[in-house]
């Protein structure tokens, strides 16, 4: 088992948000703004409880019990959530939020912002639409860099909280040569860069590594990948079935992790599975 592995506080934060707001509605629709997290398994169990995931404020009517996701969502969802007089109960990680209120600082100060990390991300979505577009760069990779424009004045990057510290590392160092004067504040959260640590440790032990979390969610995929750029056959595991199609043949150690979304139940069932192979 990896030394730091499955649900963070802000997931659990959020799951807690969830509930609260699901005893306010009394029976009716719940409605969470983008997935309250992403995994599939909790996803379900929500959706069983009358819970309804939008991606539109139009979407929701007027007054309607509404919970933001852990990755937050923009100004203008914030703005038009408040014309419906919507009942906000705001489950945005408090990590997630720190980024808003570095990019919303360096825009009330003028000065340009780059977010490093996913365009279609509902986190970067959440945070860059609260700059104005010409003040405001989504770098990806490494050819991105490419295409912003030049700047001789400060520019402050951010970096999406569930990114592979190397990915980061690397943009920023690229970052540096075309911007001296740029200003990177910390972005990677605790959780990611310790889940991260930790499964680059269990690849040296490993044959093998489970990483139990669905393909929706940025942190799971990033584990995948960290163990594969470590050495080691990594694979993500969002059901049993999916385990059920990996060739363990010669395998002598298998490694499991999980995504910062991941219940306690879906890695115990994942240990189960190995346990009987
Ligand atoms: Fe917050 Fe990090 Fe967990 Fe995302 S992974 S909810 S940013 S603590």
């Amino acid at each position: 088992m990896a030394r730091h592995l499955g649900m963070c506080a802000g997931v659990q934060r959020a799951l807690d948000i969830t509930e609260r707001a699901l005893q306010e509605c009394n029976g009716t629709t719940l409605y969470v703004y983008n997935e309250i997290v992403h995994n599939n398994f909790i996803i379900n169990k929500l959706k069983q409880k009358n819970v309804k995931f939008v991606h539109s404020v139009d979407e929701i009517p007027c007054g309607a019990v509404t919970v933001f996701s852990a990755h937050g969502v923009s100004r203008k969802v914030e703005e038009a959530a408040k014309a419906k007089q919507l009942r906000i109960f705001d489950a945005t990680c408090l990590l997630v939020k720190k980024n808003h209120r570095a990019v919303e600082e360096a825009s009330a100060q003028n000065k340009p912002v780059i977010f490093i990390g996913k365009k279609t991300h509902p986190e970067c979505i959440g945070t860059v639409e609260r700059v104005p577009d010409r003040y405001c760069f989504v770098v990806e990779n490494q050819d991105d860099i490419a295409e912003l424009p030049d700047c001789d004045k400060e520019i402050i990057s951010v970096t999406q909280t569930t990114l592979a510290i190397s990915d980061a590392e690397k943009i920023k160092a690229a970052l540096n040569l075309k911007y001296p004067c740029i200003k990177h504040s910390d972005g990677i959260c605790f959780a990611t860069d310790e889940r991260q640590r930790a499964v680059m440790a269990l690849a040296k032990e490993c044959d093998i590594i489970l990483v139990a979390g669905s393909a929706a969610s940025s942190n799971s995929c990033r584990l995948v990948q960290i163990a594969e750029e470590s050495g080691c056959r990594a694979y993500l595991v969002d059901s049993i079935e999916d385990a059920e199609k990996i060739d363990f043949s010669e395998v002598k150690c298998v490694g499991i992790t999980a995504g910062a979304s991941t219940p306690q139940s879906q890695i115990d069932g994942l240990i189960d599975f190995v346990s009987l192979k």
